[in-house]
């Protein structure tokens, strides 16, 4: 064993189907009172029901207001409006409710203004376990990490996800999954974080075929693969917000933020390709680890995502989400500007077959 650091994240975790209706209690035990809501338009109504919900709650809660213009990338316009609204209110702490855009704002307010943060995530990306914010200001996308940007509590209901499309899980899954497959090989990776990635990368790939049969859980196996997802989902979150990411993470923000492609369809489509990439330079062990966590791998890692990929009936190649054949090169330029902790260094020519390959929607191979 290496030696290692490890820090616990300090939020506190409630999971469970119907544990929403534990967020009444949560808010009075952490002796606040006034919740301001956040989420996008296209879950304004959960916003409505959650409102209500804690207003017909027998503790003394009362919503200071809803926000409900959370969107992709976190633009600081919106961050702007939703301060001023937050300023305006009697909030004392921020409750979002959505996916990484909506938990992206929540941690934007909650930064700026100092009140907690309680996220209830409905999508798979992880952003609730993390102490990173991503902001997009005049179309360029800055991170930022500060231990005050991870939120205190998370609920994650497994209801909540039922709503998510099947298409949406898939990529949002496999997204969770790439947190942990990274986390596998990060430069400060450590024996815990071994055990939670290995267990959340098995769990989503068990699973997330049954979610895409099965979406709104009507049969018992639909139901324990929407928990067993969702549980999956949290470990691997626990990852990203743990220890550094490598090529997979830096390729998809530079594919995301320059090309404007959607986030979890990008992570999905580049994952076989970014390990396929990195495999030469890895410890055996750890892609044996990742190999047996994913059904019918044959032993390959790579192999693995290919089979998964497949079941999940996921888009391949990024031209399908308006990517052009000219920007390859310039994605390859771009991703290999930046320097970070890799594995395997940074080739120019092979990191544009990668995108190549990704571009085009080719399965990943065992070969670069
Ligand atoms: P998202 O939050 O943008 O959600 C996509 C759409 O699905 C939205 O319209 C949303 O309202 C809807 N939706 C979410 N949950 C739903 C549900 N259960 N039922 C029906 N509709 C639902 O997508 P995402 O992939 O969760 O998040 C992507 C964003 O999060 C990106 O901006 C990414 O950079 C950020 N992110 C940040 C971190 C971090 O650690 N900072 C981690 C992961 C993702």
């Amino acid at each position: 064993m290496e030696p290692f650091v490890y820090s616990s994240a300090p939020s506190r975790v409630i999971f469970g189907f119907g544990c929403l209706g534990q967020l009444p209690a949560e808010i009075a035990r952490l002796n606040l009172n006034a919740p301001l809501l956040f989420t996008t338009p296209e879950q304004a109504a959960e916003a409505d029901r959650l409102a209500a919900s804690l207003s017909g709650s027998n503790v003394n809660v009362t919503v200071a207001g809803k926000f409900t213009k959370a969107i992709m990338h976190t633009p600081i316009h919106i961050t702007e409006e939703a301060l001023q609204f937050a300023r305006s209110s009697q909030a004392d702490c921020i409750v979002s409710i959505g996916g990484g855009s909506t938990i992206g704002l929540g941690k934007a307010i909650s930064i700026r203004t100092g009140l907690p943060h309680i996220c209830i995530p409905t999508t798979y990306a992880g952003s609730e376990m993390t102490p990173i914010l991503g902001e997009t200001t005049e179309g360029r996308k800055t991170t930022r990490s500060d231990p005050k940007i991870l939120p205190g509590t998370v609920l994650y209901d497994v209801d909540l996800t039922l709503s998510l499309p099947a298409a949406l899980s898939a990529t949002s899954g496999v997204n969770a999954i790439a947190h942990a497959v990274e986390a596998l090989y990060s430069k400060n990776t450590n024996p815990i974080i071994n055990l939670l990635a290995v267990e959340g990368i098995s769990a989503l790939a068990d699973s997330l075929p049954h979610v895409v049969e099965d979406p709104t859980a009507q049969t018992d196996i639909g139901r324990r693969a929407r928990e067993r997802a969702l549980y999956g989902a949290w470990l691997c979150g626990h990852c990203l917000g743990s220890v550094g990411m490598g090529l997979h993470h830096k390729l998809c923000h530079t594919l995301g933020g320059s090309f404007n492609l959607p986030h979890a369809e990008t992570h999905t489509v580049v994952l076989p390709h970014a390990l396929s990439y990195n495999a030469p330079a890895l410890k055996k062990e750890t892609l044996v680890k990742i190999a047996n966590a994913l059904p019918d791998s044959d032993g390959n890692a790579v192999i693995g995502l290919n089979v998964l990929l497949t079941r999940l009936q996921v888009k391949r190649g990024l031209k399908e989400f308006g990517m052009k054949e000219e920007d390859v090169d310039k994605a390859a330029d771009i991703a290999c500007q930046a320097q970070y902790p890799n594995p395997r260094g940074l080739e120019r020519e092979k990191i544009r077959e990668v995108i190549r390959r990704c571009w085009a929607g080719e399965e990943a191979k065992t070969d670069l």
